[in-house]
């Protein structure tokens, strides 16, 4: 079943398990914060980037098909600054629609994150985020990227070959394992920094980036020159 029908179905956006901890303002001392805030600034001015440039599409049920994440190292060990699940479009609020996510255990399937409240869910591609920011240490590399930005508006091979960008073969429900693993797969075969920017068929482009101007850059360079 395709990830669209999954959703006309009423099936979950998010397929791991969330254990909401507490809320950013609350839990963080203020220099934790601080770092919080300039990155999550950060993060949103570049997901409403991808917003107007039509790389994040709107779903039928009204909500952005795109999402982000930032590696971040706070006083308690490195985290992961992502935007929420099923974020309506325009304006980005760093408490309400940005959560932080303290860890992804795979065998569980699971993680602990901070967010304005509980029914604030980080974003379904977090355990994607997560791999591929090599929070778990699962992909070896030259380099290490901190950012990542992703959108649903690239998703097919057609659009890859002709943008020049390694494209999986596989075709994944979103949030799963198979869908993480296709794209460390990805990366492996393709590896950081020498490739920054991928598509995930039928599911969208990933970037990743030393930082998020980074990513922004590769987004203008490789994506959105080029295409739009
Ligand atoms: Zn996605």
């Amino acid at each position: 079943m395709s990830e669209e029908n999954h959703l006309k179905d009423g099936g979950a956006r998010v397929k791991f398990i969330c254990l909401w901890k507490g809320s950013i303002s609350e839990k963080l001392s203020s220099d934790d914060f601080k770092i919080y805030e300039s990155n999550a600034s950060q993060l949103a001015k570049s997901l409403l980037l991808q917003e107007k440039y039509g790389l994040s599409p709107v779903a039928p049920d009204g909500k952005v098909g795109g999402n982000g994440a930032i590696k971040v190292n706070l006083s308690f060990g490195a985290c992961l600054i992502v935007s929420m699940s099923g974020k309506l479009p325009g304006s980005i609020d760093i408490l309400k629609h940005i959560c932080l996510v303290l860890n992804f255990n795979e065998d569980l399937w699971q993680c602990e994150y901070f967010a304005e409240q509980e029914s604030v869910k980080p974003t379904s591609d977090t355990p994607m985020h997560y791999a591929a920011l090599n929070l778990d240490g699962k992909i070896h590399m030259k380099a290490y990227p901190k950012a990542a930005l992703h959108g649903h508006g690239l998703a097919t091979s057609e659009v890859a070959e002709k943008l020049n960008i390694p494209c999986s073969p596989e075709d994944t429900l979103f949030s799963t394992r198979e869908d993480m693993e296709a794209l460390v797969k990805l990366i492996r075969q393709y590896p950081y920094p020498l490739n920054k920017v991928f598509i995930r068929k039928n599911h969208g482009y990933y970037l990743l980036g030393e930082d998020m101007s980074d990513c922004v850059e590769n987004s203008l360079n490789k994506i959105i020159l080029p295409y739009i």
